[in-house]
């Protein structure tokens, strides 16, 4: 597809070219024999004017102008063909990676798209084939008990959580270009309303969260802030042990505020670290004893709020843990 659209793109970067190339070539032509043309009429009515010298030097000598003035002509011609194509040539060579070039990121954004729909469908497909089976078992079984149903039910709907946090996943990422509510925030606010969002999984685990940030400002829009602050909270929770805890805590360096969130948790491989904040990317599906819930969604969509808000986001694994550092304006 994009090999078609490199070849169409090249052949309108040629055709310019060569219109290009012929408007400057006819008028060249018609300025030199233009010239040329004047060059020869001054010399013949000088002959006309001076017969004696007329008669001295003959017929012959203006036949004999005429034809080098044709003659002159066709070389004006050959030359600008001659540059012409050589232009062409060379410009077509020179337009085929123009096009290539220009085409580039379009072509590295569509297969992004086409990844990031196949990886979805592909989500979206597990948790719906899982509900389909259990369907269908059921609906086989002659004596379908109450129980049954039940059970049935609790399994489809905790299917249907997932699809729920999927779709949520998805559609926070898609929304491209949202209109983010700029401003100067109080740093204390918003880690107090992350902290909030995941305290029931922490007391879950018996894990504490110690909040050692200190009340500064930082520049942005509130509710994609806490958001950032809810998910690196969120999963130091889900990727730690229990009865450990987690620590957040932040800084100031030059206009920027530093926000830190560690724990005590599985850590992160160090071959795994470039890529979890890719779509779709889970790193510890092996390492963790039990199964951890989530789709890989969770980074990848606090890395767009960074970079939404012209911040940075980095991760560490301790030894002891993992620690996530966000860099944000103070202003
Ligand atoms: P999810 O947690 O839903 O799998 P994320 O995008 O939030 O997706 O994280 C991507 C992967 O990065 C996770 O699957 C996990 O392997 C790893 N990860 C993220 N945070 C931590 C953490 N605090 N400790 C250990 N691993 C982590």
């Amino acid at each position: 597809m994009f090999h078609n659209a490199t070849l169409r793109l090249t052949a309108l970067y040629v055709a310019t070219l060569t219109a290009i190339c012929l408007f400057f070539s006819v008028n060249l032509y018609l300025v030199s024999t233009r010239e040329l043309d004047v060059g020869l009429g001054r010399q013949l009515t000088f002959l006309q004017r001076a017969p004696r010298f007329h008669e001295f030097i003959g017929d012959d000598i203006v036949l004999q102008r005429q034809t080098q003035l044709e003659e002159a002509k066709h070389r004006v011609v050959f030359g600008l063909v001659y540059v012409d194509l050589i232009i062409i040539g060379l410009g077509g060579v020179g337009c085929y990676l123009l096009a290539r070039r220009t085409l580039r990121p379009i072509q590295v954004a569509h297969d992004a798209q086409v990844r990031f729909t196949a990886d979805a469908s592909h989500e979206l497909r597990t948790p719906l084939a899982v509900m389909q089976s259990e369907i269908e078992v059921t609906l086989r079984e002659k004596n379908m008990t109450i129980e049954g149903a039940r059970k049935l039910m609790r399994s489809n709907l905790e299917e249907l959580s997932k699809l729920t946090t999927l779709s949520e996943g998805l559609l926070k990422l898609a929304r491209n270009g949202e209109r983010l509510d700029m401003k100067k925030n109080s740093l204390g606010a918003i880690i107090a309303q992350a902290i909030n969002r995941v305290k029931e999984l922490a007391a879950k685990k018996g894990i504490s969260i110690d909040n050692q940030t200190i009340n500064h400002s930082v520049y942005g829009d509130e509710a994609s802030l806490v958001q950032l602050f809810a998910i690196l909270l969120e999963n130091a929770i889900k990727y730690s042990h229990e009865g450990t805890s987690v620590t957040i805590s932040s800084g100031h360096e030059m206009g920027h505020s530093i926000i830190n969130v560690r724990d005590q948790g599985i850590g992160i491989n160090k071959d795994a670290l470039p890529y979890i904040f890719d779509r779709f990317y889970r790193a510890n599906e092996g390492r963790s004893k039990e199964k951890v819930s989530g789709y890989g969604l969770g980074l990848a969509i606090a890395k767009k709020i960074v970079e939404a808000h012209r911040g940075t986001i980095e991760a560490h694994s301790t030894g002891n843990g993992s620690e996530f550092t966000v860099g944000l304006n103070v202003l």
